[in-house]
């Protein structure tokens, strides 16, 4: 690499490093404000209180159903739990129209998965469905009469809503192009129960299920020697946690009925949102960049340095920097190929590297997975993925090292999150030898290289955990919760009845 540009990239990868000290301040202020959130509303953690007081431990048994409403996608699955922590899932899964995103009534569009529903029973229950038919037919009364063919039925909808019971949510507004304004205030659970009662189907909508709270679930079921899991965490598109708290700690006023007898019940931190104010958060140039010209400025701070939606756009914005700074040349030079012929570098017009959000997080991971000398993947990667023609190996490497450094950076704060929590319950404390088990699920822990040795590296540094600590603390994928982990929580609600 030529020298300035080799300095002018270590300048940049030093403005990401969070330090071991930065580490301990992050989980101060996180254990200060989740328990603010714990206290009272409107506080940056929100801490949402989710109405399920226990986790599975592998024995649970029975056939349930779960659907989940996304984004683009509605699934729908029934999942065996075999009792000994394995199950057996049937699984379908349907485009929603565009226009029934966007449909006049919400009538429109949760008749559609009531549909989708019908359409699955028929198809993989068929002998279940007859039944209940044959049974329907022959009650005198339809209301009130006990069907064991019912289905109890957990719902994922990952859009924001305001909670008051395990079955009941009433929608804050929609997100990711959705918009139906007459669903905006009511309960979600209720509009879908009775479009499926108008279908004589045998589902009860039984429980309303937040994706982490999914991953929990589905962790602990199947988490291996049957330990009881603490967190269920994402990092994906966005990042989020939940995780078993005692209710003598939630002390902020929780409606609706909830089972007080475990004393535990699972809350969602939302935890994205740790730090608007920005006391402890780091913040380069390019944190700042992103935070203003995104669609929420000043909102989800936390979440814009970990996850990733967001990584790819720090790493460009850190990228573009370098290539406009006059005195580095990255991109502009003139490369050999390996049979000696020379070519200039060159973008393409059309480059990602020039566009907002126009650099995938993926490109990270190939980009840190790269061993070679030559970084012949990355470099073909840039070539193919944003338009970068003959990068030389220098070019490459700087990226190289500006992506590792933010990824590193994400996987150190992700450490803050799950080493607060880990404190906060105490669990390392109440035993000497158990296991602290968490759960995660998405694309940064599934395939950046290393996040999760990066996450252990950082909760070694944490006064409250060590080397000893961080030991105890296992963290397992969990890939299933909207539909083993809400089939679980449907359980969890028929229980309560
Ligand atoms: P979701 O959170 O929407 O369920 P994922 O867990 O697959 O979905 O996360 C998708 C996000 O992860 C996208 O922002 C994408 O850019 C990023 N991503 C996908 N693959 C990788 C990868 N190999 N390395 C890093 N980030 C990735």
């Amino acid at each position: 690499m030529p020298n300035s540009l080799v300095e002018e990239t270590k300048r940049i990868v030093a403005q990401f490093d969070y330090s071991d000290d930065d580490v301990n301040k992050g989980v101060r202020e996180f254990l200060r404000q989740m328990n603010e959130g714990l206290q009272k509303d409107g506080t940056s953690i929100s801490q949402i209180p989710t109405y399920v007081t226990g986790v599975p431990n592998g024995t649970e048994k029975g056939l349930y159903m779960a659907v989940d409403l996304g984004g683009t996608n509605f699934r729908v699955c029934s999942v065996h739990l075999n009792g000994d922590t394995t199950f057996n899932l049937t699984y379908s899964k349907v485009a929603i129209p565009k226009e029934l995103m966007v449909a006049k009534t919400s009538k429109e569009l949760f008749g559609f998965l009531a549909k989708q529903i019908e359409f699955f029973l028929k198809t993989h229950h068929e002998e279940h469905f007859e039944a209940h038919v044959r049974r329907r037919r022959s009650s005198k009364t339809a209301e009130g009469y006990e069907d064991e063919n019912l289905f109890q039925l957990g719902f994922t909808f990952s859009f924001p809503v305001q909670q008051f019971g395990i079955n009941k949510g009433s929608l804050i507004r929609w997100t990711k192009g959705f918009d139906i304004p007459d669903a905006v205030g009511k309960d979600v659970c209720a509009l879908l129960q009775d479009e499926i009662d108008l279908l004589h189907l045998p589902v009860k909508v039984a429980a309303l299920v937040n994706d982490t709270v999914g991953t929990l679930m589905a962790r602990s079921y199947t988490s291996p020697g049957k330990t009881a899991t603490l967190i269920g965490a994402i990092f994906g598109t966005g990042t989020n946690g939940a995780y078993v708290e005692k209710i003598t700690n939630l002390q902020k006023s929780v409606d609706g009925v909830y089972d007080k007898s475990t004393g535990e019940m699972v809350i969602n931190t939302e935890w994205g949102s740790f730090d608007n104010q920005l006391n402890v958060l780091p913040k380069t140039q390019f944190d700042a960049t992103l935070d203003r010209e995104s669609v929420n400025p000043g909102i989800q701070i936390f979440e814009k340095r970990v996850s990733g939606m967001f990584l790819g756009e720090i790493v460009r914005l850190a990228v573009v920097s370098l290539y406009e700074n006059a005195n580095v040349s990255l991109f502009k030079g003139v490369t050999s190929n390996t049979n000696g012929e020379q070519s200039t570098t060159h973008i393409g017009d059309d480059s990602g590297l020039f566009q907002q959000w126009g650099l995938d997080s993926s490109l990270m991971s190939v980009a840190v997975a790269d061993d070679t000398p030559e970084l012949s993947s990355l470099r073909q990667e840039l070539d193919s993925q944003l338009k970068i023609r003959s990068a030389s190996v220098e070019d490459a490497q700087a990226f190289k090292n500006i992506a590792h450094a933010v990824g590193r950076r994400a996987a150190r704060l992700s450490a803050v999150a799950l080493g607060s929590i880990v404190i906060q319950s105490g669990r390392l404390k109440e035993t000497s030898d158990d296991l602290v088990d968490i759960g995660a699920d998405g694309s940064l822990v599934e395939h950046y290289p290393f996040f999760r040795d990066m996450i252990y590296e950082a909760l070694k540094a944490i006064e409250g955990i060590g080397p000893e600590g961080a030991e105890r603390i296992r963290i397992g994928l969990a890939t299933d919760g909207s539909g083993v982990g809400a089939a679980l929580i449907a359980l969890v609600a028929a229980g309560m009845e």
